[in-house]
């Protein structure tokens, strides 16, 4: 009972510290597996609102166990319960063609999004099966290939900037359950003629959050990094927290230890009053909720949404350097080079021996979701060559290999006007048994497992709301159907 006792204490503290469910949970899985170190072996915590009142309910697999902690508003009572529940012993799901099978929570799409939104809820002890027929490694799906720029400080707003840092703690706690290298730490250098709005955004984002270390302009840039040749009047700033995502190996092990939780097929889906019937070639599965994180698929799964998203082309080319030992990881930043009309070109050091990953950032020309080849003809690299040429010389030798990339772009919301290029993470309105988790506009892999955790609160607490940056009623089409 002692146990108990300083357990329930211990869950009331932690509540009062923690405004955020995501912290909240996690502090709670690492207090349970100290405070009940023989009967826990996979931590599950769950968080509801609703009604005036909070309830947590504890899941161990072990021991089975549960114990519910409510709080009742506003009279502050504290009623605990712990109860003995052999039911709660969990296996996990799987399916099986033969047997209809149901799930709380089914996720349609398993690139960054899906996997994380997986982990996210696996790890909260919940019923979650997800669908992809794609194997890792393909070059298919917009989150293939090696790597990803990671920047904490986010030129497009603070908001971002905040989300980085929680992605930040997400990727260090999955690099250490994982025990694998995910986002390896690099500088990030921003620079553009001296009106560069987004260096001079960059610039402010960092100087929020503490001093700016490194090159201001580009005379002081091409000092520290010979492979730069810039106009020393340049505008640069340069993050030095930021990273190298390792796209791939992410999914990995985000998806490590839930194989069995994962079909490997595609999915469609219907909505029926008594939940979402998922449909595959492997067998049914009757869903409570539905996660949608079909990148640039989403359209052919939810038409309704097409008309507000846009489907880019986006050319990549590997560059042979011409002086190799100028760009090598750990001398050499991530660089991202804002040439005003002339284009925004990324690009990232020689990790890999492959040579110096570079891309244009601006949008190329419309696609479908299945337009995944040709490969880059010379051509559509061109700016990106140019670039290179004339401002980063060390980099620009011959091509040795191309991809295509999809980015899947908001348009332009009309309730909420913004720029475009945003972030849909909500609820549908016309049926909030549908969580949509897409796109991310050509941005979204670094926020990866913040918008997981996101998207497991949303799937988990019916009283979480979405950001409104990220609601999908700031589209007119969306915001009627909610009335
Ligand atoms: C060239 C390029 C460079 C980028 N650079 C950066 C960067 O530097 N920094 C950054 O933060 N972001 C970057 N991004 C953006 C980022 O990679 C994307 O926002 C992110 O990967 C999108 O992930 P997703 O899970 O939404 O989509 P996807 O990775 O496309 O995943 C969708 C999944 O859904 C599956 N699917 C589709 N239909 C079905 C179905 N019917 N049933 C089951 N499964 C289905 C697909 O197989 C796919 O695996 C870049 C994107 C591109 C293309």
């Amino acid at each position: 009972m002692g146990c108990q006792l300083q357990f329930l204490r211990g869950l009331h503290a932690f509540w009062r510290k923690s405004a955020n469910r995501c912290r909240l949970r996690r502090r709670l899985n690492a207090f349970l597996q100290a405070a009940f170190p023989a009967a826990w072996d996979k931590a599950c915590v769950r968080i509801a609102r609703g009604g005036g009142r909070t309830c947590i309910a504890v899941v161990g697999r072990c021991s089975a166990f549960e114990i519910l902690w409510e709080r009742f508003q506003p009279a502050r009572q504290l009623c605990l319960r712990l109860q003995l529940d052999p039911a709660a012993r969990r296996r996990p799901c799987s399916v099986r063609s033969d047997v209809m099978r149901s799930c709380e929570i089914a996720i349609v799409g398993l690139g960054l999004m899906g996997s994380a939104a997986l982990r996210s809820l696996a790890t909260c002890g919940a019923d979650v099966l997800g669908f992809d027929p794609m194997h890792l490694g393909e070059p298919r799906g917009s989150s293939h290939g090696s790597c990803r720029v990671y920047r904490r400080f986010n030129y497009e707003s603070d908001a971002y900037t905040d989300l980085s840092e929680r992605a930040f703690e997400g990727w260090r706690e999955l690099e250490a359950v994982t025990e694998r290298v995910i986002l390896k730490p690099s500088a990030v250098l921003e620079a553009g003629p001296k009106d560069s709005k987004l260096v001079a955004a960059s610039r402010a984002a960092a100087a929020r959050k503490g001093p700016i270390e490194g090159p201001s302009s580009g005379a002081e840039a091409n000092a520290a990094y010979p492979a730069f040749n810039l106009p020393g009047d340049w505008s640069v700033a340069v993050q030095q927290s930021g990273g190298i995502l390792l796209a791939e190996e992410a999914m990995r092990a985000f998806r490590l230890g839930l194989e069995e939780r994962i079909v490997p097929a595609s999915a469609r889906f219907t909505s029926t009053p008594t939940g979402i019937l998922v449909s595959t070639s492997h067998g049914d599965v009757m869903a409570k909720q539905l996660i949608l994180a079909a990148g640039p698929w989403i359209s052919k799964l939810l038409p309704e949404i097409g008309p507000h998203l846009r489907v880019t082309r986006q050319a990549v080319g590997w560059f042979k350097p011409s002086r190799p030992s100028a760009v090598r990881y750990g001398e050499f930043p991530i660089f991202i080079l804002d040439n005003g009309k002339r284009g925004l070109v990324y690009g990232f050091p020689d990790f890999e021996g492959r040579g110096v990953k570079a891309a244009q950032h601006d949008l190329g020309p419309d696609a479908g979701p299945d337009d995944w080849s040709p490969l880059p003809t010379p051509e559509e690299l061109s700016v990106v060559r140019t670039t290179l040429e004339q401002f980063v010389p060390g980099a620009a030798g011959p091509i040795t290999d191309r991809d295509v990339c999809l980015y899947t772009n908001t348009l332009q919301a009309d309730v909420v006007v913004d720029d475009g290029n945003e972030f849909i993470i909500d609820r549908l309105p016309g049926d909030p048994r549908i969580i949509v988790a897409s796109p991310c506009s050509g941005h979204g892999a670094k926020f990866a497992t913040a918008i997981g955790s996101m998207l497991a609160d949303l799937a988990l607490d019916p009283a979480a709301s979405a950001s409104p940056a990220f609601s999908i009623q700031r589209f007119s089409a969306f915001a009627r159907s909610a009335s």
